[in-house]
Parts: structure tokens; sequence; C-alpha cells
């Protein structure tokens, strides 16, 4: 038993009665634990990731990747500015990725952890599709100061796994209070000088291949928009949306080996990004959509309308990368590279048009129809 001191009514020293008292003590603790939770200051999150990211260039995971991350920032998070040292013999390539709170995620679909894994992955699936190798990276992030805290260390923790995971240190960045999530990439990579891997290199008559399998992504989109309850997070097609690996081991061999003419990251959809490959090798495509490695509907897809060809065709986020290949060099490319598929799916024309041609030979113009963020009907 207790000494009997807080037994007394409350309403005894406070004038209001005991269940006031008790709400009102509830609402305290409310209050303070909703405090403690929320973003406190810009230092606060400064504290938090270079919590997060302390000691990240002796990276266990990363192995040989963030060894030569590590020589190329010689100095990293901490400072006004970075320091880094090229590799002699390579070329610097540079790229950034916007990643928007209600544009590419939603805050009560996407876990922060995914965010977090994300906002990197696509943009260092641009420094693969150059045939090179991500070194450090930038971050420039907008939080609403409203954001619990978990939240960010979640995202941080996505994030940090990410960069291990692909070699990438975080070279420094910039915060700011904004009502939405706005987040910004920007990555550096190195590509051995005169092997980098270009859109415009495609020739009339090279095979064109994708890695892995198309529209993935897109289906688990669906999956997490459509689903409310019970969906498995652990699920493959959720993976791909959630989490996706930038084919960096494939887009390196293709470099070193000399084998492919032209490559682009699939981000858009391959009616899109195949047309921007086209666009700048100034060629023309023929796809058979017999030979596209589509997903594998399930019954439970095949009730709600999914299309295996559609999403394919024109579904966004499979960070797969597209690439054209000379005839001569085609016996040198591997049917699997990384336990990644390789799959040949149509040839480069000379006529400047997009085909796709179905099993009876019968051929139809494809219009880009991926990912644009400026067309509001998507
Ligand atoms: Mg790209």
């Amino acid at each position: 038993m207790g000494q009997g001191v807080e037994s007394r009514p409350l309403s005894c020293r406070t004038g209001f009665s005991a269940k006031e008292g008790l709400l009102y003590r509830l609402e305290q603790f409310r209050e303070a634990y909703l405090r403690e939770r929320r973003i406190g200051s810009e230092d606060d999150v400064l504290e938090r990731i270079g919590r997060v990211f302390a000691g990240q260039l002796h990276y266990r995971s990363g192995g040989l990747r963030s060894a030569a991350s590590a020589r190329f920032l010689s100095l990293g998070i901490g400072d006004d500015a970075a320091l880094i040292s090229g590799t002699p013999g390579d070329e610097m390539v540079l790229t950034c990725d916007w990643f928007l709170e209600g544009t590419h995620f939603l805050q009560d679909k996407h876990p922060a952890d995914a965010v977090g894994w994300k906002c990197l992955a696509r943009a260092v699936s641009d420094i693969g599709a150059m045939g090179a190798a991500p070194r450090c990276f930038l971050l420039s992030l907008a939080l609403p100061r409203e954001l619990p805290s978990s939240w960010l260390d979640d995202f941080l923790g996505g994030l940090r796994r990410a960069a291990a995971q692909f070699g990438c240190s975080l070279a420094g960045g910039d915060t700011t209070e904004r009502r939405e999530v706005l987040i910004n990439v920007t990555v550096v990579g190195e590509a051995k000088r005169g092997r980098e891997m270009r859109r415009s290199g495609a020739r009339p008559g090279d095979l064109i291949y994708v890695s892995g399998r198309l529209g993935e992504a897109e289906l688990g989109l669906r999956l997490l928009r459509e689903r409310k309850r019970g969906l498995n997070m652990r699920e493959l097609r959720l993976q791909k949306h959630l989490y996706p690996e930038p084919r960096l081991e494939l887009g390196r061999w293709l470099s070193e080996k000399r084998v492919a003419s032209a490559m682009i990251d699939l981000s858009d959809g391959l009616s899109s990004d195949l047309g921007r490959l086209c666009e700048a090798s100034k060629v023309g495509a023929l796809i058979r959509s017999d030979d596209l490695p589509t997903v594998r509907v399930k019954n439970v897809d095949r009730k709600t309308g999914v299309d295996p060809l559609e999403l394919a065709l024109h579904g966004g986020d499979d960070y797969e990368l597209l690439f054209t290949v000379p005839k001569g060099k085609a016996t040198r490319l591997p049917r699997k590279l990384g336990g990644v598929a390789i799959t040949p799916i149509g040839e480069i024309t000379r006529a400047r048009d997009l085909l796709v041609a179905n099993g009876d030979g019968h051929s139809r113009v494809l219009n880009p129809r991926g990912w644009d963020p400026f067309r509001s009907s998507k």
C-alpha cells in the first residue's frame, strides 16, 4: 500500500474534481510526449543526422565500394563545405534528384525508412546508368516543424542503409522548415575516362536489352494505394517500389567491358525512357511485346484489371537498366549478372518511330505514357 499522501482527493488542493485533475495531468503528459517527439530545432536535425552518419566511412557491409568512397571524400559533414579528391584516370559524374511528399511519396502510405532508402537509390540509379560508381552525396532537406522526430530517425536509418549498400557517403547538405517534406539529393560518382555510358550511342541494328522485370514497382504502388490493411510489406512487388536496387554492378560491367553502345535507367517507364534514348541516338526502335519480362499476375490482380503488358510498357520507378548492344557483341552478354536477368526485347531501327510488335507480327506505335509530373492525368 502507498503512504496515503497522494490518495487525498485532488479537489482538496486544486479546486478540480479528482476526475478533472486526472484529465489535466494526462493532457500535460501528452503535451510533453508530443513535444519530445517533434523536431526541436535545426541543430536537433543536424545532431540527429551527424549521429546516424557518424563513422560512415567505415561501413562494414560496403567493402571495396566504401573504401573507394572514403578515399574520394577527404572531408565530409561537419565543416562549411566538403572536400573531394577524384581518382586519377576517372571523370566525375554529377546528378541530382527531387523526392517530394505528395508528388513522389505519400506521408500516410510510405514508411519513412523507405523514403530514406529511395531518395538516394533514385539518384544513384542515374549514376549507374552512366556506367559510373557513386562516391558521395549532398542532402537538401525541408521538414515540417510538427513532424515527429521518430519519422526523421526512421528516414535517416533508411538513408544510411542505402548509403552503406551503394558505397556512397554523406558529404554535406542543408536543412530548412517547410509545410511538406521536400528532399533533394545530389550524388557525385566516378567513371573511367572515356568509358561513360551515354544515351546517344545506339545504332540501327543494335539489340535492345533490359535488366530485371518491368512493371513490378508500379504494381507495388497500386497495392500500397488500394489495400488498406493486411499488406505484407515484404512482398516482392512492394519491396521493388519501396526499396529499389539500382543496377550498379551491371552498369559498371557493361561500361568496363565496352559491350553496350547506349544506356539509360528506367525511372519513368519503358515507353518514355526508350523514347529518350532513341531521341538522343537519332534512331527508332521495335519492341517485341512477347519478349518483355512482365510481372507474373496473380488471380487477385487479374480481378482488379492489372495488365502486365501495360505495366511493363508504361510503369515507372523500376530503376532497371535499358541498354543497346551491337549484334557482334551480343554473345559476350551473360543471361544474368549479379543475380539479375538480362533480356533482349527488340532492335534499334533507322526509321525514327517507336513500335511495339505482338506475336502475330502486327505492330503499333508506342507513345510515351510513362510517369510525367507535368501531366495531370497520371
Ligand atoms: Mg535517369
